[in-house]
Parts: structure tokens; C-alpha cells; sequence
């Protein structure tokens, strides 16, 4: 019988028809569980099943429900806010998946810190404080001011002396308040982090645990610098370029983390910052690499390939994250999975400024780059483009593979120069709206 697996992820999404394609592939039967709204009937038409990320119980109850009829083999979590309920869900089900506690760890800075902490690995100073209140006294500058519950940098900012403090937390206090946030009903919002500013080089790894052992699929290199006031990611590229005592390192770093944190089966994104005083884990999300990004990854079956075998650069014979992320659900080893040899790295397209977007020249210039395999821009005419730190999105992504990271490298940054994106500063009558929306609700 058809294998069926459960893919929980926010309504639309990238990932989620790459999933699609993925099961098609394999022959695997995906059921959706998505955050959508009761009253309409399967607006979708993909029979998901409806649930509400902020209501956890609900969500087990009605996916528990389904499974009497329809059990799944496997269960998967996409983006960060279904990681907890997909860990429930395995439990229930008696299905292999991240245990319930390790998946709110993971989702908390805070609780993530305290883990690493009792754990003895390395951490910066960190105080907790109530959203309300004001800034705390802070052993030493420069920190970071962050959210609890928030991801891709949203609301990360540096500060450097106490008024930048102030002016951050302050920031960040609205960000929290806003009504997108606020619609979360994630009581963790009402938590920001102030943090020690760890200097240093970043790294990001993507992985699989498998039953309790982490297996690594890549680290990637950040190799623009980090250091704030705010953190745009913006190129992710493998292989790193960093020494392999220092890549032993950072994996060794990793594994000790996501078990200090509790994760146990399943995908694990982490973020790394690397100095002379040793790896410091910033988090292991209980969920594979975002959205499009996945795509900068390709595997093969290392135990199949012999000299013989067709070239690696073959994409038909390249396996997706998303292939393998169901075939892990599936209770595959992936012990045999490797990357493919050529380097591949992905551009985040940064959103430069505030406005409304009006047109993209220079695709198809870009899309002409050697070395470029794809440019996606997201971004739709007419949209409020809105940076970071409150920003949660990118114009788009630029993909590149090549025989080296210096060549993908140097590719992204060509097809970004072709780019040239239309912003047109807001309407008026908008700001004047929102200044009356903020005036009224403080
Ligand atoms: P998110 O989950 O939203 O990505 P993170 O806590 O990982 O939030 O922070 C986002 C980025 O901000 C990191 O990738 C890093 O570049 C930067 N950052 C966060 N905390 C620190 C820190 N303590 N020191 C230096 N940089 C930090």
C-alpha cells in the first residue's frame, strides 16, 4: 500500500509544493495539516486538514482524529510554528519525531540558552525580560535584543550603548505589539531576550537526527558579515571554506546542542558563531532550512555511486531535501546521503528600503550569469516591501552552482548587480493611517 505521510506547514509556501513534487517522485501520499480558516470549506481543494498553530491541543485532536481513518507512516514539520504540534502528533501516533519538549525548546531562545547552559556549552550572558518592562542593567556592550519566538533575524537588533538599547527594546516592544504578531497569540511574545554580542564568523548546518545521532547534510558559510544592527541573511553557501578542524568542531558543537536541547528524530537547522573562545550555538530549529532555500541542496545515495555511475552533475539522479526529509519520515537511514561534490550557495535578496515594489529589471540578464541556475523573485508588484527588523520576507532568491564557493559566490553577487528593483516611497494616506493605528493603540 501507498506509504502517507503528514506535512504540516503554514497554508502557502514554496516548500510545500516541493513536497508535492517529492511524494510524487516517490510514490509517497502526502496528507496537509495547515493553519487556515474553519469557515470555509477547503479553500485549497487539497483536502488539508485544518488546524490553528496557536491552538495546539485542538490541532493534535483533529490530526489524531484523521489518523483513526487515515494513519500516516510518517510526520513532517515545515517552517518554524507547527514544530511543537508535530512533535505532539508523533507522539500520539507512536511515530518517531522530535519529543514535545525538545520542539518548544527549540522554538524559545530563552529555554534553548538555559538547555545549552546546563549542558556546559558555550553560551552568552542572557536576561529574560517582560516585553513591558524597561531595559535591563547589561553586563557589557555590545548585546543583542531579540524576541523569544520570532524567526529569520525578525526583530534582532544590535545595540551599543545604553540609548541604543533602549531605542531597541523599544522597537522591538512595538514589532511585538503589532497586530501580524499579536495574531500569533504566542504567549512567548510577550518575552524579549538581551543577550551578549558574540563576535565572530557564522555558519549555518543542515541536518537530519536519526534516532538520537545527528547526521550532517551541510554547513553552510554566511560569508557576508553579520554584525548588525540588524542581521538581513542574505547568501548561505556550501561547501564551507572553513578549516575541517574547525567544521569538526562546529559539528561536534551541533550534536551536543540539539541533544542538550532534546531533539531526537527528524530534520534540525542550526546557527552557529565561531571565535577563539569556541562554537556558540545561537539555535537548532526542530525544522528543515526555509522555504525556497532548500533548493540549494542536492543529494546522492553515496553506497550506489561507484566510478562507473553517471556524472554527479546529472540533476535527474540528484535527490531534493524534501525527497529526503520524506524518505527520513519513512524511517530511511539517511546514513548514505551526501551532498553532491559541486558547491551551491543562495542569495536572500535583501529588501534595500522601505516602499512599495513597482517592478523587477534585469531578470532574465541574471538569470544569464554563468554559474546562476534560477532566479526567483517573490516579491509581488505592489507590495509593501518592509526590511528588517520588522520585515519577514525577501524579494526573492538567486540559486548558483558551480566547481567552487569563491565561483558561486562571485555568481550571486553578478546576478545581484543586474537586479534593479522599482520602489516607490509609500502612499501618504497609508503612513498617515498607520500613524493613526499606532496613536490609538499605543
Ligand atoms: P532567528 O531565529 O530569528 O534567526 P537568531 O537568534 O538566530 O534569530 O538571530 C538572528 C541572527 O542575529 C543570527 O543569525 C546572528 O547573525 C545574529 N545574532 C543573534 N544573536 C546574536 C548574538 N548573541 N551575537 C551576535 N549575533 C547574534
Amino acid at each position: 500500500m501507498m506509504k502517507r505521510v503528514l506535512v504540516l506547514a503554514a497554508t502557502t509556501g514554496y516548500q510545500t509544493r516541493s513536497f508535492g513534487e517529492a511524494a510524487e517522485r516517490l510514490g509517497v501520499e502526502l496528507v496537509y495539516a495547515t493553519d487556515r480558516c474553519h469557515l470555509i470549506e477547503d479553500p485549497w481543494q487539497d483536502q488539508a486538514i485544518p488546524i490553528r498553530f496557536h491552538d495546539e491541543d485542538a490541532s493534535v485532536a483533529a490530526i489524531v482524529d484523521v489518523a483513526k481513518t487515515k494513519p500516516f507512516d510518517g510526520v513532517v514539520a515545515v517552517g518554524d510554528r507547527p514544530t511543537v504540534i508535530a512533535a505532539r502528533v508523533a507522539q500520539a501516533l507512536g511515530l518517531p519525531g522530535h519529543p514535545p519538549e525538545a520542539a518548544v525548546a527549540a522554538r524559545h531562545k530563552q529555554l534553548t540558552r538555559e538547555r545549552l547552559r546546563a549542558a556546559g556549552l558555550l553560551v552568552p550572558w542572557f536576561l529574560p525580560r517582560a516585553a513591558s518592562d524597561p531595559a535591563p542593567h547589561i553586563p557589557s556592550f555590545p548585546c543583542v535584543v531579540k524576541p523569544v519566538a520570532l524567526s529569520g533575524s525578525r526583530g534582532v537588533m544590535r545595540a551599543d550603548d545604553p540609548a541604543s538599547l533602549d531605542a531597541a527594546m523599544q522597537r522591538l516592544r512595538a514589532l511585538l505589539r503589532s497586530p501580524e504578531v499579536r495574531a500569533e497569540r504566542n504567549a512567548a511574545h510577550e518575552t524579549i531576550l538581551v543577550e551578549g554580542f558574540i563576535p565572530g564568523d557564522e555558519y549555518a548546518i543542515e541536518g537530519l537526527m536519526h534516532h538520537g545521532a545527528l547526521h550532517l547534510l551541510a554547513i553552510f558559510d554566511k560569508p557576508e558579515p553579520l554584525d548588525g544592527p540588524f542581521f538581513e541573511e542574505t547568501v548561505y553557501v556550501t561547501p564551507s571554506a572553513a578549516p575541517p578542524e574547525v567544521q569538526d568542531r562546529i559539528v561536534a558543537a551541533i550534536d551536543a546542542a540539539a541533544k542538550a536541547i532534546g531533539l531526537h528524530h527528524g530534520a534540525i537547522h542550526a546557527e552557529c558563531r565561531v571565535n577563539q573562545q569556541g562554537v556558540f550555538v545561537l539555535e537548532v530549529a526542530a525544522r528543515p532550512i526555509g522555504g525556497l532555500c532548500a533548493r540549494v541542496l542536492r543529494f546522492f545515495d553515496a553506497a550506489s555511486r561507484s566510478a562507473s555511475a553517471p556524472c554527479e552533475a546529472d540533476g535527474a539522479l540528484a535527490r531534493t531535501l524534501e525527497e529526503l526529509l520524506l524518505m527520513h519520515a519513512l524511517g530511511e537511514d539517511p546514513g548514505a546521503w551526501r551532498r553532491e561534490r559541486d558547491a551551491s550557495g543562495v542569495m536572500m535578496i535583501p529588501i534595500p528600503r522601505r516602499g512599495i515594489l513597482r517592478g523587477v529589471d534585469g531578470v532574465e540578464e541574471a538569470r544569464r550569469v554563468t554559474g546562476i541556475d534560477d532566479v526567483r523573485i517573490t516579491a509581488k508588484p505592489d507590495q509593501l516591501l518592509i526590511p528588517l527588523p520588522e520585515g519577514a520576507s525577501y524579494l526573492g532568491f538567486l540559486f548558483a552552482r558551480a566547481a567552487s564557493a569563491g565561483q558561486v559566490c562571485e555568481a550571486l553577487a553578478a546576478a545581484h548587480a543586474r537586479l534593479v528593483f522599482a520602489i516607490d516611497p509609500e502612499l501618504p494616506v497609508l503612513s498617515a493611517a498607520q500613524i493613526h493605528y499606532n496613536l490609538q493603540h499605543g
